[in-house]
């Protein structure tokens, strides 16, 4: 596997034509890279071979003609899955069990995992041609200010990643790749990993170690940690700016980190993004979410898989990546509700903008009830962490990382009073709500869920 700078400015060359041409260059690239993949997957997958099979010649395929395509379905099938027969999944599956193998290729192409929050763990195939796709449409898709942004970070300190360190995960798999194909590369991005499951104690006194943060890319979750810990004056870096992604950043949490770190002169960036397609969407100044549709297809839809109105949420939404045709995800099912603006967004940008709703995995359902997590206060001064966790569908436990011992039992009693109180306001009487000896857990890709709702059972995850 290698990186190539050249073909890297290939793409950001490519990009920055495209965008320039507008819509009707954007659609054109589009579609010719939808049937170049295809005939590639048609050629080189044996799934895809037969899921095609009725389907006419690829020059002339459309996108609505094609089957949509599930994560269970195509792990299932993984051997037949990919365009490469030299992976079979046990090979995959063996180097992912090595944690020291955490961004070493495997022969041309790399592997990561993604977290299972909602269903088995699937397996994620990237080339050397998604890297620097990745590289390339990133900085094609920067506007001034962020290029001002890149400019002085890259001049005042380093960019810190805070994710999951126990496994092949996006946020250090990512990392470490990079470091290992382009070390240089690497080191001009003042890459630093930091792992996300470690007592927040400790995560504190790392950051504060280092001479100067000037970039932190992490989860919401870690984030609204620390702001908590900035605000409590623990934590003391001053970083530029935050990126953030894996979960829903709420306007509120926006604001409460502007107020905590009145350093950030760059704000926080949150694209869209997942392990599928690690660049998928770009933020523009006016904070709004655009799709890469060069090289990337996102489908608002209802439960029936039909297309919805620009507007209106959908149910699902399904994923085109054009940049991977060694592992063809093609309208595959994402499982997100997404809801795309009716008007062109005021930054000018030719492409189309979209706002996401709350990751289905996060919803607490008791009996006909559905409750967004933030209906809980799950903060409290004398408290680090706490967590809400559903055993069953009526038995929810509280777990407590307290910062100051000798407020533990008050902390217990405040906490599940509130949290009984928006059971009771929501019409649900029978509900119980525990003390728990057991610490606040993770996901296995390090992100905090404060509220953890029993394991999905979405036959679609
Ligand atoms: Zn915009």
């Amino acid at each position: 596997m290698r990186f190539s700078l050249l073909r890297t400015l290939g793409y950001f060359a490519g990009g920055l034509w495209t965008a320039w041409g507008g819509r009707k260059r954007i659609e054109a690239k589009q579609i010719r890279n939808l049937r170049r993949l295809v005939e590639k997957a048609r050629r080189g997958s044996p799934l895809f071979r037969r899921l095609y099979a009725d389907l006419g010649p690829s020059s002339e395929v459309e996108l609505r003609e094609l089957p949509v395509t599930r994560k269970p379905d195509l792990m299932r099938e993984f051997d037949d899955w990919l365009t490469i027969r030299s992976l079979p999944l046990d090979r995959a599956r063996e180097h992912l069990r090595d944690i020291r193998k955490v961004g070493v290729p495997i022969d041309d192409v790399a592997v990561l995992q993604t977290s299972g929050t909602s269903g088995e763990p699937a397996v994620i195939v990237l080339t050397s041609s998604f890297l620097e796709y990745s590289y390339g449409i990133s900085m094609a898709r920067l506007d001034r200010h962020q290029w001002r942004l890149v400019r002085e970070i890259r001049k005042v300190g380093v960019r810190v990643t805070i994710t999951g360190g126990n496994g092949h995960f996006a946020g250090v798999g990512f990392n470490k790749l990079v470091k290992h194909l382009h070390p240089r590369l690497a080191r001009g991005l003042g890459l630093t990993f930091i792992e996300a499951e470690q007592p927040i104690g400790r995560l504190v006194e790392r950051l504060n170690a280092i001479p100067k943060v000037a970039w932190i890319v992490t989860y919401p979750s870690m984030l609204t940690i620390l702001v908590k810990e900035k605000e409590a004056g623990r934590l003391q870096i001053e970083p530029l700016h935050f990126s953030t992604g894996g979960e829903t950043l709420t306007d509120d949490l926006r604001e409460r980190v502007r107020r905590a770190f009145p350093s950030l002169k760059y704000g926080i960036l949150d694209p869209y993004a997942c392990t599928e397609c690690l660049v998928l969407s770009f933020e523009c100044s006016r904070g709004r979410k655009h799709v890469n549709e060069d090289w990337v297809i996102l489908e608002a839809v209802d439960e029936a898989m039909r297309p919805v109105p620009d507007g209106t949420l959908s149910a699902t939404v399904l994923l085109t990546v054009l940049a991977n045709d060694v592992q063809p995800f093609i309208r595959y099912d994402l499982g997100d509700c997404v809801r795309f603006y009716k008007d062109s967004c005021p930054c000018g940008s030719p492409f189309r903008s979209f706002q996401v709703e709350g990751r289905q995995a996060t919803l607490v359902r008791v009996g006909e009830v559905t409750l967004s997590p933030l209906v809980f206060d799950l903060e409290h001064e004398h408290a680090r962490r706490i967590q809400l966790v559903q055993n069953s569908e009526r038995d929810f436990e509280v777990r407590i990382e307290p910062a100051d011992e000798a407020a533990v039992g008050v902390v217990f009693q405040e906490v599940i009073q509130s949290v009984k109180r928006v059971f009771r306001d929501n019409g649900l009487e029978d509900v119980t709500v525990r003390e728990s000896k057991a610490p606040p857990e993770f996901t296995a890709s390090g992100k905090f869920h404060e509220v953890l709702p029993i394991r999905s059972t979405d036959p679609r995850t």
